[in-house]
Formats: structure tokens, C-alpha cells, sequence
């Protein structure tokens, strides 16, 4: 299949991006010199899946520090630009998910749901990555999910359905640019999706020279510009409920630029905090506030590195909002301007982790008070003492309400929502992104920034 495809890819590029090469695959003699482009040296976008305003505000009270005057800033506050609307294509004004929402920004164009990098036809669209990957750039996928989820997936496979991981795992080997992988750093979870009965493509990767990772101390001291790093069967855990092996978002970003400034032509970079909808999917304040803070810090050791690097294009969005979330809720059961941080300031790790507990021990009770000091009234104890522990998502869902009554959080999706998402962006370039945008003109003015 992708013998076939290749070509396409290559030539729904050119249309695309309005370059001129033949379609050959044979780029090594063309390559632009190194410092030749006119766009910033390397494009570091990261994805907030899932974060809204909400969200964004939400995680800015918690942090906020009642001792100073004013707001505790996020990472990207400076650097706000603009805002994207992120619906879908098919039919207009439908919301968009992970899948379609990745491939406006991948490349410029609107598909339909759960579709990476196709149109509604199974059509291939070129992606920014392998634009980069064509200009003689490195290339690197990160994110806290398995590394074959929707947003990363779009960068760099071409399905119309974003639940067959296997292949796309196969196309990050398949689909390759002169003789190599057309990514070079790949970390993430989705260790299942490389090492299967009828294929092992960690071998595949190993024997074309990648290192492969399987915890943090590995990572951190990772060596080569060719890697892999598996840290989780599916998803990494949550921030908070991380053991000490397992890197955070920040740790796998800055490995990854570290290895991309090897390549004197520059690189493309994109940092997916992935977590941050699946929690808002569980209607888990916690769990999002968690996933936040593992997004900020990435954020953060992003602009580091664009601060000293001089010749960096940082970019952060969303790719829509979920869950519906709002600071302040109807369900106290008052008239009640107030939404109460304090409360999900008294948890060490999440309704994930508090639900593993339960059901390893038969005792919910136990396991909510392990994670806070909140204390249960009676009405809440009898509640939570009736759930059935067999039920993973139901057990979550019960200890998540608790914290969202308590705290006021008001939810008014189980998915996602049409709201618009913020846009940050920081380093040459960043003035031609101000504004209210479609999503897919992100993903064009990338393709014009790699120019
Ligand atoms: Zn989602």
C-alpha cells in the first residue's frame, strides 16, 4: 500500500505547499542549503488536546499563589495571538474530533471526522512533517498518549479510520524518505501497537538504527538523533500518578530538541499533552488539572530552548475544547459566585489512580482518602460505598463527582464542543498568526513558514 502511496503523498505535497520538485523521492542533492530558508530555523508546535479556555483558567487558579499580587501566569500567557475555530468539514458546522482537528493543522485542510491526513475520498494529503522531512529537516512526534493517537497520527500517516493503530504504527516505518524513517524522534506510549504476533517493528526500528527507550533514566540519557521511546503499553499515567520511571512531557520534549538541533537545517516538532481531553472526557477536574500542569511545563522547556536558540517558531493551541467545562456550577444548589479551587488542591493524584486503588484493595473509601484529605460526608461515603468497584469507568466517574460538587465545576459534555480554542505563538513568525482563524489556516502558514 504505501509503495503506492508514497507518490501520491509526494505530489498532493507539491499542490499543496506549491513546491516544484519531481516526485521522485530522490531529494538528497535538492535539499535547500542549510540557513537557505527564509521561515525560522525550527517550528515547535504543541497541542493541548482538548484544552479550552476553561481549562486554561482553571489550571491558572491552581497555581496562583495567594501570597503575591495578581494571576501566576501559564508558560504561553505572554504569547497569546488569537483564537482558532475548530469544527470539522462534513457537514459544516459539525465538531470536530482529534482526528480531523490534526489533520487541519498537519495540512491545511478540513476533512471529516476520525480521517488523518485524507480527504473524505481516502485521498492522501501531504503533511507539514513530511514538508519538513522533503526540505532535509528532522522531524519529531511527542505525546502522553500511545504515540499512534489521533493528533500525532495525522503528522504522519494517512487513514481514514484513527482506531486502526496497527497500521499506522506500520506506516511510521513504512512510509519512509530516502531509506529512513520519515520520523526521526518518536516518544510516547503504544508499546503494544510496535511489538505484535505478526509484526515487531521495534526490531524494524532498531536495525535502522534507532535507540529504543523504555523508561526515563533511558531517555535522559539518550544519545543518536534516531529515536524510539515506548514508556507505556497504551497512554502514560497521568502526572500526578506517574512513578518516578516514567517521563513527563517536558523531559520527552527536551530530549527530543536536544537530538533535533543535531540536523543544521533545522527541524519540525510537534508536542501533544494528550491527556488533557481524556480526562475532561471523564469530566475529571483533577485529572485535567494534572494533565495542565504536565502541558505547561512542556510549554515552558519549549520557550527555554526558543529563548536561547534565537531562530525558533513556538506555536501552542488546542485542538477543541472538551467536555464543556466551566469554572462555577449550578449544583451547589445556590446562587453562588464561587468556584473552589482549594478543594482539588487537597489531591495527590487522580480518580484514575484512586480507581486502580479501589479495585486492587475492595475499598473505595480507603482509596479516596489516600489521594486527599477532603473528608466525605456521610451522604457522599454511603454514595461511594454502593459503587460497584468491577466497573472501572463507573467507579472513576462516581469519585469524579464528588470533586466536581464540592468544587462546583460545571460540565455539560460527556465529548467535545464547537468552542473556540486559544492561540499562542512565540519567535519568527509568530506576528503572521494574530487573529481569529479557521483551523486549517494554522496548518497553512506552517507550510508558508517552512518555506
Ligand atoms: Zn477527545
Amino acid at each position: 500500500m504505501s509503495a503506492v502511496r508514497k507518490p501520491i503523498i509526494c505530489c498532493a505535497l507539491a499542490l499543496i505547499s506549491g513546491l516544484h520538485w519531481a516526485c521522485s523521492g530522490a531529494y538528497a542533492g535538492e535539499y535547500p542549503p542549510p540557513g537557505s530558508r527564509t521561515g525560522p530555523q525550527n517550528i515547535i508546535l504543541l497541542i493541548g488536546d482538548g484544552m479550552g479556555p476553561a481549562h486554561i483558567k482553571a489550571y491558572r487558579e491552581y497555581i496562583d499563589d495567594p501570597a503575591t499580587p495578581g494571576a501566576e501566569k501559564l508558560a504561553f500567557d505572554p504569547y497569546l495571538v488569537g483564537s482558532l475555530d475548530t469544527d470539522s468539514s462534513d457537514p459544516p458546522g459539525n465538531i470536530t474530533d482529534s482526528a480531523s482537528s490534526a489533520t487541519a493543522y498537519a495540512t491545511g485542510v478540513r476533512t471529516i471526522d476520525g480521517a488523518l491526513s485524507v480527504d473524505a475520498q481516502n485521498r492522501p494529503l501531504g503533511t507539514v512533517l513530511e514538508h519538513a522531512k522533503a526540505l532535509g529537516m528532522a522531524t519529531g512526534l511527542v505525546a502522553t498518549s500511545d504515540i499512534v493517537h489521533a493528533t500525532p497520527a495525522a503528522f504522519a500517516s494517512h487513514q481514514l479510520d484513527r482506531e486502526q493503530k496497527n497500521d499506522i504504527a506500520n506506516q511510521y516505518f513504512d512510509n519512509q524518505h530516502n531509506g529512513m524513517p520519515m520520523v526521526d524522534i518518536l516518544l510516547g506510549g503504544g508499546h503494544k501497537y510496535f511489538v505484535r504476533d505478526d509484526r515487531d517493528l521495534v526490531s524494524e526500528f532498531v536495525g535502522k538504527g534507532y535507540s529504543l527507550l523504555r523508561n526515563r533514566p533511558q531517555l535522559i540519557n539518550a544519545q543518536g538523533d534516531k529515536l524510539l521511546g515506548l514508556f507505556a503499553r497504551e497512554g502514560l499515567d497521568k502526572m500526578w500518578d506517574r512513578n518516578p520511571t516514567t517521563p513527563s512531557l517536558a523531559d520527552m520534549a527536551r530530549v527530543a530538541v536536544r537530538a533535533l538541533s543535531n540536523n543544521a537545517r533545522g527541524f519540525f516538532l510537534m508536542v501533544e499533552g494528550s491527556q488533557i481531553d481524556w480526562a475532561a472526557h471523564d469530566n475529571d477536574i483533577v485529572g485535567v488539572i494534572s494533565e495542565m500542569q504536565d502541558f505547561d511545563l512542556a510549554v515552558a522547556a519549549m520557550l527555554e530552548f526558543a529563548h536561547d536558540e534565537g531562530n525558533t517558531l513556538v506555536i501552542a493551541t488546542a485542538d477543541h475544547e472538551t467536555g464543556g467545562l466551566s469554572i462555577g456550577s449550578k449544583d451547589s444548589g445556590e446562587d453562588l459566585y464561587f468556584w473552589d479551587v482549594d478543594v482539588i488542591k487537597t489531591f495527590s493524584h487522580t480518580p484514575a489512580k484512586i480507581t486502580d486503588e479501589a479495585q486492587a484493595s475492595g475499598n473505595l473509601i480507603d482509596a479516596f482518602h489516600d489521594a486527599t484529605t477532603l473528608n466525605l460526608t456521610e451522604k457522599e461515603r454511603k454514595n461511594l460505598g454502593r459503587v460497584d468497584l468491577a466497573n472501572w469507568d463507573k467507579t472513576r466517574r462516581a469519585v469524579s463527582q464528588v470533586i466536581n460538587r464540592r468544587s462546583y465545576t460545571g460540565w455539560t459534555t460527556y465529548g467535545h464542543t464547537a468552542v473556540d480554542v486559544n492561540l499562542y505563538a512565540y519567535g519568527p513568525g509568530s506576528e503572521s498568526l494574530r487573529g481569529h482563524w479557521e483551523n486549517t489556516r494554522l496548518g497553512q502558514r506552517i507550510f508558508q513558514l517552512l518555506k
